[in-house]
């Protein structure tokens, strides 16, 4: 019930010190008591019953009946071996699943909220885990609610409450509301509730439940538990394996129906054909993306960017328009005041930066947005002591800043007279004032002189700085008389280094760069210029022009416009919205709590990790966490090569299924009077040597150095387009034809001796194209033979143990091989390397599209 009590009372209740909050002792005891401060999550699949699952496969299950009937029929070792391959099988699978799983889970570490807290006198951050009963919690504009908090000081705090109560509307709240009876939470407007979170004003709360007591604790365990989606390519991958199963059964079928018309052992063709529906069904397509994805998180981790949600990396792939903000990511955010008009500043504007401003003071630095802080010490170089002054003035009032309204106000009792202080955007104050501070004087403010004043502040703000202007009032209680207008500043703040190159890049990449900003158009467009966004100065659009347009006509301004200033957060969502109308993949960056809608919009919403809010991070895919914007770029470029890294995987296997399937059922129809080309076991071990490993060794594969030159992938383009599928199927068909070539050749001696032939050639042709898919359309020569080292070490030990099976005694009897004579293996390699050399003909056709 502490919702009834007042504030004074929870304190005292708690036992928690106002000024200092709870202390390290305090905070250690309560941790030990009421334990940490985390939801109830889904437990983790435990690995046996990992294990268990990837028997569940009907072609697993067939294939386990099929050994235990070769058992019956006393062929202890073909038994054995297909055993040998599913429990492989099963463990590759279970290491594959546990490996990506592990890399969510990192994610989700990473993801987890800071929260604000005053311990031992100081404000500090700590996870939202380690928050314990009776902590002091700062909350402001787009932050969580960490835990159930009694609201002990309130600022035009409003509450969204939708997840608890189902009502969209925020809420109000007021710390100095007591209730003399019992509420419902809805209307318990001195609280705030865990996983809630704050649309507007700021707050101090203190922690009155955690975990499993507070509200949302006894409702649901809602808050951590996030489902892993699939990604698009996850699902259409899933769709296709679903599909070349149907039809992989199918031709399997037909084998043995041939087999059986030709008189061959019933039993044998059953077991073969099961065994061909096994190694050739590419039932490992999805875990590949998975693994691969998961590899590329981390990867992207050290870039910067922190994936929330895996389907994101691949849509990263192709963005063909990045939306940025300017502060902070075009440019340093370090701002420092350049030039005041007038250059007499008065008292009464140093005052306003010294009292309007949210920057909070440690021992040695202070803390806040960089352009107060520059304000701060500016006012400070003049002799004025802000810190001195927020302790002798008593503050009675504050409207926070917000980028919709560009501005923030705060009240102060000095002395015997009371004074409202406004800074913000020149436009905005010019709008409310009517009179101006002028030389010691209050004089009229006409519209002939605002206009002036623009555009004097306008020069300043096509030196690509952002000008600031101040305005007060003595107020004796009346609010409604107006403003008066004190003057302005201007504010550097350089391009962050890097970025000029990131966009050089994008133009390279045929990426679109739009700027978004909340600040005045001519800085905006100074500042594209020297990125060298665009040199264009009709590029520009603003909110206002924006407001009176439709969605068509916006459709097609943007086209012509790259720089947007003076934007509200709700007019990104429209900005995105025109784009993707026009068939782009946009992504967009933001950090506010109003930025939320545009960021779920976009095709990849990016949050800034530094300076974004809790909520604009919970509705985006990317994190950065240095919020600069050639980490955007870089998490595309990676994004790109991870797709052309799946790409490369998904042809790998489904090229060398085909020439598996077609070797051996060529073989069945036109030479009816042998024996099969291969053994069962000899396809499974086939299947296990080239599968999983070469296709695993394509996700670490290096940057392809191209990757930035060509325009960006369609949003659903098909890992067949650009020539994919007939290459897939033109080696297909080649690996199938040397693979009976060899099988035709070695029949001259013995059937075994075919037999021998034809399973090196399957397995090597494989491992040497795989080499080929290093690159689609470059000479493996020319991007470097050692580069992926992986596939390398993979492709050599693979031949190696291939040769050695017809070597070792112990191999010769499990796989029903015999040993070659020299001329043999020179066939073999030659007919093995035509894969390779065949394909770097085919690229010397190649022509770079741009
Ligand atoms: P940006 O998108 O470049 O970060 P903002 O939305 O933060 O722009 O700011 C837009 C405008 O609002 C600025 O040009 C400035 O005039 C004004 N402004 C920014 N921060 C503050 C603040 N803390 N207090 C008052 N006004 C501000
Ligand atoms: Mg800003």
């Amino acid at each position: 019930m502490d919702y009834r009590k007042t504030i004074k009372e929870i304190y005292e209740e708690y036992k928690v010190d106002p000024k200092l909050g709870l202390t390290s002792k305090q905070v250690k005891e309560r941790i030990e008591l009421y334990g940490q401060n985390i939801l109830e999550k889904e437990k983790k699949k435990s690995l046996i019953k990992m294990f268990v699952e990837q028997f569940k496969d009907p072609m697993v299950v067939i294939l386990i009946v099929g050994a235990v009937m070769s058992l019956v029929l006393g062929e202890l070792i073909d038994a054995s071996i297909i055993l040998f391959v599913l429990i492989l099988n099963a463990f590759i699978g279970v290491f594959q699943e546990s490996k990506a799983e592990k890399s969510l889970e990192a994610l989700e570490k990473l993801n987890s909220p800071i929260v604000q807290v005053l311990r031992d006198g100081h404000v500090g951050s700590i996870d939202y885990q380690d928050l314990t009963i009776g902590d002091l919690v700062f909350l402001s504009s787009g932050s969580f609610v960490p835990a159930d908090l009694r609201l002990v000081e309130c600022e035009q705090l409003e509450i969204d409450e939708s997840m608890l109560t189902g009502e969209n509307e925020p809420v109000k709240k007021q710390a100095e509301f007591v209730s003399y009876q019992e509420l419902p939470i809805m209307e318990q407007k001195n609280m705030a509730f865990m996983s809630t979170y704050v649309t507007k004003g700021k707050a101090v709360g203190l922690v009155t439940a955690i975990a499993k007591q507070s509200e949302v604790g006894h409702i649901a365990k809602l808050l951590t538990d996030q489902k892993t989606e699939s990604s698009p390519l996850q699902i259409k991958l899933a769709q296709l394996s679903k599909l070349l199963g149907i039809l992989t059964v199918g031709l399997c079928g037909l084998m043995f129906i041939i087999g059986l018309i030709q008189g061959k052992n019933l039993f044998d063709m059953l077991l073969l054909a099961i065994s061909l529906a096994v190694a050739a069904i590419p039932e490992g397509l999805p875990a590949i993306v998975s693994i691969t994805l998961a590899f590329s998180v981390q990867a992207m981790s050290k870039h910067h960017a922190i994936v929330r949600k895996l389907g994101g990396v691949e849509t990263l792939g192709s963005v063909s328009v990045i939306c940025s903000d300017k502060t902070g990511t075009l440019t340093q955010n370090r701002m420092s005041v350049v030039g005041t008009y007038p250059s007499n500043v008065p008292a009464h504007m140093y005052e306003c930066m010294s009292l309007c401003h949210d920057v909070s003071f440690g021992d040695d630095r202070m803390f806040g947005d960089p352009m107060e802080l520059a304000l701060v010490t500016f006012a400070m170089k003049a002799n004025y002591d802000p810190i001195a002054m927020k302790k002798e003035y008593h503050k009675i009032s504050e409207v926070p800043f917000e980028s919709k309204t560009k501005k923030m106000q705060v009240t102060y009792q000095m002395g015997s007279r009371r004074y409202l202080f406004e800074k913000g955007a020149i436009d905005v104050l010019l709008k409310e004032c009517q009179s101006e501070y002028r030389d010691g004087r209050i004089e009229p403010l006409s519209s002939i002189r605002k206009e002036t004043l623009q555009k004097e502040a306008n020069n300043l703000a096509n030196q690509a700085l952002r000008v600031l202007a101040f305005a007060y009032k003595e107020s004796n209680g009346l609010n409604n008389e107006p403003l008066i207008f004190l003057g302005y500043v201007g504010l550097m703040d350089p391009p962050r280094k890097g970025v000029k190159e990131a966009i050089e890049t994008c133009h390279k990449a045929s990426i679109k760069v739009a700027m978004i900003t909340g600040d005045h158009p001519n800085t905006a467009l100074a500042i594209a210029k020297q990125l060298n966004i665009t040199q264009n100065p009709n590029s520009v659009l603003t909110g206002n022009e924006i407001e009176k347009m439709g969605d068509e006509e916006l459709k097609r301004q943007v086209k012509t416009h790259q720089i947007f200033a003076r934007v509200s957060p709700t007019h990104k969502v429209r900005i995105v919205e025109a784009y993707q109308r026009n068939g782009e993949v946009v992504s967009m960056s933001g950090d506010g709590v109003n930025d939320a809608p545009a960021l779920k919009k976009a095709d990849v919403g990016i949050a800034m990790g530094e300076s974004g809010s809790d909520v604009a991070k919970q509705a985006s895919d990317l994190v950065l966490t240095d919020d600069h914007f050639a980490s955007i770029v870089s998490a595309i470029e990676e994004g790109r090569n991870i797709y052309l890294n799946i790409k490369k995987a998904i042809l790998y296997l489904l090229s060398c299924n085909i020439g598996e399937m077609m070797a051996l059922i060529l073989s069945v129809i036109l030479m009816p009077h042998t024996n099969a080309l291969m053994s069962a076991v000899q396809i499974l071990w086939v299947n296990l040597v080239t599968d999983a490993l070469p296709a695993l060794a394509y996700s670490l594969e290096p940057e392809d150095p191209y990757i930035m030159n060509e325009v960006p992938r369609k949003k659903d383009e098909s890992v067949f387009s650009h020539g994919g599928g007939i290459f897939t199927l033109m080696n297909g068909l080649l690996i199938g034809t040397i693979t009976l070539v060899a099988y035709r050749y070695g029949l001259n001696i013995s059937h075994a001796y075919g037999q021998t032939m034809a399973f090196m050639v399957l397995s090597i042709s494989q491992l040497i194209h795989a080499l080929n898919l290093r690159s689609m359309n470059h000479s493996i020569f020319k991007i470097g033979i050692f580069k992926n080292k992986y596939l390398l070490a993979t492709c050599v030990l693979s031949i190696a143990l291939q040769i050695s099976v017809t070597i070792f005694p112990f191999f010769k009897i499990l796989l029903k091989t015999v040993s070659l004579s020299m001329n043999a293996w020179i066939i073999i390699f030659l007919l093995s390397s035509l894969t390779l050399v065949l394909n770097e003909i085919s690229k010397l056709f190649y022509k770079e599209e741009n």
